[in-house]
């Protein structure tokens, strides 16, 4: 079996375009979304993130601002940042590029925003609400993997669904988002870390496998089963010369060899990266029109 591509470029496209007719209707009514980036420190990856942010903005009709800080900056500058976005009102959406060049602040910065500007859903107001299953703004990579799935025509419900990686951003909150009960979830959700003792175990026995381990070669063919579904969300650089940046990304997963067993698989790039950023805009929108709907 070769698998079908799970195309997220595709899907990111249909949804911007009904984002598109609905940044129309706003600004019909004298609101056009915006979005505020707070870059600290100069992390070439982030840059790169931020940018394609941006663009994703622009290309849709949103207004954004980006205020850049120095790695040096102190916690009460990134802070008053923050504070500066939350009051104004061009602003419905505030995306604080992670990670800090200190991460000890995050938490503080994170928690200083106005959670109802929270696009990215990592307020701890947002994570509880998630949690709880009430509107909440859904962090932007699990959301985006839900999306990716449902209109590719891929059922959770019921499925068994193995997520590797226990992070604050993708895995766990991916883990209680396919779980929760109603549309989108109903999955019976293994998730898997670091201590897990022998992930091939689970991830055999899994209809679908979601790989947020940061690793390449993390998922390899003889760890899934026939006809399963794989979901690769990392991201890693490998150096190449003939690339032009001198890197090219790739995923968790042993792409050549599991794409001849598994049903349905993401591409690396063009799988849940275009997603996330769709994610961010889906959510500025849904801030300024007023607030998070309900379920994923
Ligand atoms: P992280 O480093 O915070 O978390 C990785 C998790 O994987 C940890 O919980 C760890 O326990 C687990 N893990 C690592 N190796 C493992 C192994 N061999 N077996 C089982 N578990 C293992 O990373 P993150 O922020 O969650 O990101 C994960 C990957 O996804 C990275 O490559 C990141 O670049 C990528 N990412 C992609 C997008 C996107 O839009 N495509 C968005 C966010 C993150």
């Amino acid at each position: 079996m070769t698998a079908r591509l799970l195309d997220g470029k595709a899907v990111a496209q249909q949804m911007r375009a009904e984002l598109a007719a609905e940044v129309a209707a706003l600004r019909g009514r004298g609101v056009v979304p915006g979005l505020g980036v707070l870059l600290v420190g100069d992390n070439p990856a982030s840059r790169v993130y931020v940018t394609a942010k941006e663009r994703a903005c622009g290309d849709l009709g949103l207004y954004s601002s980006e205020v850049r800080l120095p790695a040096s900056a102190s916690r009460d500058q990134i802070l008053d940042a923050v504070g500066a976005f939350n009051r104004d009102e061009r602003i419905h959406g505030i995306l604080v590029q992670l990670p800090l060049p200190d991460a000890s602040m995050e938490p503080h910065v994170l928690e200083a925003m106005n959670p109802a500007k929270d696009v990215d859903g990592f307020h701890p107001v947002n994570v509880g609400k998630a949690v709880l299953g009430l509107p909440a703004f859904l962090p932007c990579t699990p959301h985006g993997i839900l999306q990716l799935l449902r209109r590719s025509g891929i059922s959770i419900a019921g499925a068994h669904v193995v997520v590797i990686g226990r992070s604050r951003i993708v895995g766990r909150p991916l883990a209680t988002l396919l779980s929760q009960k109603g549309e989108g979830g109903n999955a019976t959700v293994t998730l898997c870390h670091t201590a897990t003792r022998d992930l091939a175990a689970h991830t055999r026995r899994a209809d679908i496998v979601i790989a947020a381990a940061g690793r390449p070669d993390t998922v390899r063919a003889d760890m899934i089963r026939e006809g399963a579904v794989v979901v690769d969300v990392g991201m890693n650089r490998v150096p190449d010369p003939s690339a032009p940046r001198g890197y090219r990304l790739i995923g968790d997963v042993a792409f050549d060899e599991v794409r001849e067993k598994a049903a349905w698989i993401t591409p690396v790039p063009g799988g849940v990266g275009p997603m996330t950023i769709t994610m961010l805009l889906f959510n500025t929108v849904a801030a300024a029109r007023g607030g998070p709907s309900g379920s994923p």
